[in-house]
């Protein structure tokens, strides 16, 4: 459709009790201007591309109108941030538009930034154009990358002030997913004391999103705490999953607070994250968390941690600890099997085996001591000979990533054997590394480059990034530069909770 008002709404959220959202109106932004909009998102909605250069688009993204059909609400919910219970927390800056139903499913959208919430505690409800920028771009970077995500439909900014460290000015990003909904949804109706709510939040996830979970398997007794432990499992399984997406691209969320985890299994809240440059396994990218909770080499066991949150708030449905530690028991293997899959392909192995795990350990190793560049130390493994008589590949090898190119070589001399061993021909190994190790990757500074740009209101950059990264493993001319060492000023970024 090439109109808002023909897109096809339901709400299904909304339809729940009152108790689960506070209505709210977005406050708009003051002259806004279009920075971006994602023709990719709006097609998942049957929105023709026509559509998002129009008045309607940007009054309705900007917050001064609402989205036709919609029902804009804030959503509640409360969570453990920093290992610590947080208590009520929801959305706070966030305000769900309404649900729209398209080719691709129903997403709901939701726009970040637009103003005051019952939830928005001390904060201004607004959100800076620097952190929206960087949802945006990160938003369809991870998708790129094929990789669970939030969407991003939309992005504009005004001059009006916000003021955090500096005066800075505001943006609303809006968001798509076919759902929001948290860990730290369910935690809110457990700490609450509220197994009615708490109940209908898990039938309203279970009906929707994981009808699978629903009927007991062949052979089973049907139990009341079934569909429950079953979602449980499920989510275990997705986050395992997820957890073993972000380790194999070198991506940090930062902030992986149990409101952050997204009970689909998505990539959720886009802050201080960060994706490598020099590879250090305990690289915390959020600045604020000085105690390196969320380092890189943490989150598969945050991720875990979070999960068992998740199955205690799901106690007064289970009522059966053993249960729910059984229903989290997966979490390991699943998460193994999914990150020893995705390493095998990185590294051109048919399949993972025994002694893969020193292998990679070895190579961890060497690229922590030298900080090597994560991204092209991997891609570049797609140009290593499996016989050292083979031809030296031209350009830039994966040693010159190095300091210490002997104990580069070293590796390197462990490698070919098991490339040899693995048996399949080099150029065969080469193409199918460069479809999973991605050349192109939204790295801070890159991201800072477009903010700077998008702040004297040119969104070329954005543009430039998102069609980039949207193949982020096929090389493409005139790009050479995106793919480049990050230079010595991206040393000094800093990113933090501040957004
Ligand atoms: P985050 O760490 O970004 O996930 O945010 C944690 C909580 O703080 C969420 O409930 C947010 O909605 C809320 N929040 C963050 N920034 C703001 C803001 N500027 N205004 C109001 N609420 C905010
Ligand atoms: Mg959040
Ligand atoms: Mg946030």
């Amino acid at each position: 459709v090439t109109d808002l008002s023909s897109l096809r709404t339901d709400n299904s959220f909304a339809a729940l009790p009152e108790d689960f959202y506070s209505r709210v109106t977005p406050q708009p932004l003051g002259d806004p201007w279009l920075v971006h909009a994602n023709p990719e998102a709006a097609a998942l909605i049957g929105l023709a591309p026509e559509a998002l250069a129009g008045p309607q688009f940007l009054a309705v993204f900007s917050g001064a109108q609402p989205l036709p059909g919609g029902a804009p609400l804030a959503a509640v919910y409360s969570g453990h941030q920093f290992g610590v219970w947080a208590g009520q927390l929801g959305d706070g800056r966030a305000l769900l538009l309404g649900e729209a139903c398209g080719p691709a499913g129903s997403w709901e959208l939701q726009l970040k930034g637009s103003g005051l919430t019952p939830y928005s505690r001390m904060g201004d409800g607004k959100a800076v154009l620097r952190s929206s920028v960087r949802e945006y771009l990160a938003s369809e970077a991870m998708h790129g990358l094929g990789i669970p995500t939030t969407r991003a439909l939309a992005l504009v900014a005004s001059d009006d002030p916000v003021i955090r460290e500096t005066v800075e000015t505001a943006a609303v990003v809006t968001r798509m997913a076919p759902s929001f909904v948290r860990f730290g949804s369910f935690e809110h109706w457990a700490s609450r004391q509220r197994p009615d709510l708490l109940r209908t939040l898990a039938d309203y996830v279970i009906d929707r999103f994981y009808p699978e979970c629903r009927p007991a398997p062949a052979g089973e007794a049907q139990s009341a705490a079934g569909p429950y432990l079953r979602l449980l499992a499920a989510v275990t399984r997705r986050t395992a999953e997820l957890m073993a997406d972000w380790q194999a691209v070198g991506f940090c969320h930062g902030v992986m607070n149990t409101d952050n985890m997204s009970i689909l299994g998505l990539t959720l809240d886009y802050g201080p994250y960060g994706f490598m440059d020099g590879f250090d396994a305990h690289h915390v990218c959020n600045h604020s968390d000085s105690a390196g909770r969320y380092a890189w080499d943490a989150q598969p066991a945050v991720g875990h941690w979070n999960l068992y949150r998740l199955a205690g708030a799901l106690m007064p449905l289970v009522q059966d600890e053993a249960a729910l530690r059984a229903a989290l028991a997966g979490y390991e293997q699943a998460f193994l099997g999914a990150f020893h899959r995705k390493m095998a392909a990185k590294l051109g192995l048919r399949q993972w085996q025994d002694g893969d795990e020193e292998l990679l350990d070895g190579l961890w190793a060497a690229m922590h001591h030298d900080r090597a560049d994560f991204s092209l130390g991997f891609r570049r493994l797609a140009r290593v000979a499996s016989t050292e008589t083979s031809p030296p590949p031209g350009g830039e090898t994966f040693e010159d990533l190095f300091i210490d190119r002997e104990a580069a070589q070293a590796w390197l001399a462990g490698y070919r054997a098991r490339l040899r061993q693995d048996g399949q021909a080099d150029a065969a190994r080469a193409a199918a590394m460069n479809r999973v190790n991605p050349l192109y990757v939204l790295r801070n500074h890159l991201a800072e480059l477009a903010i700077r740009a998008a702040r004297s209101r040119d969104a070329g950059e954005i543009d430039r990034l998102v069609r980039l990264l949207r193949d982020p493993y096929t090389e493409q001319p005139g790009c050479e530069s995106y793919a480049r060492l990050p230079p010595d000023w991206a040393g000094s970024l800093q990113v933090s909770c501040s957004s």
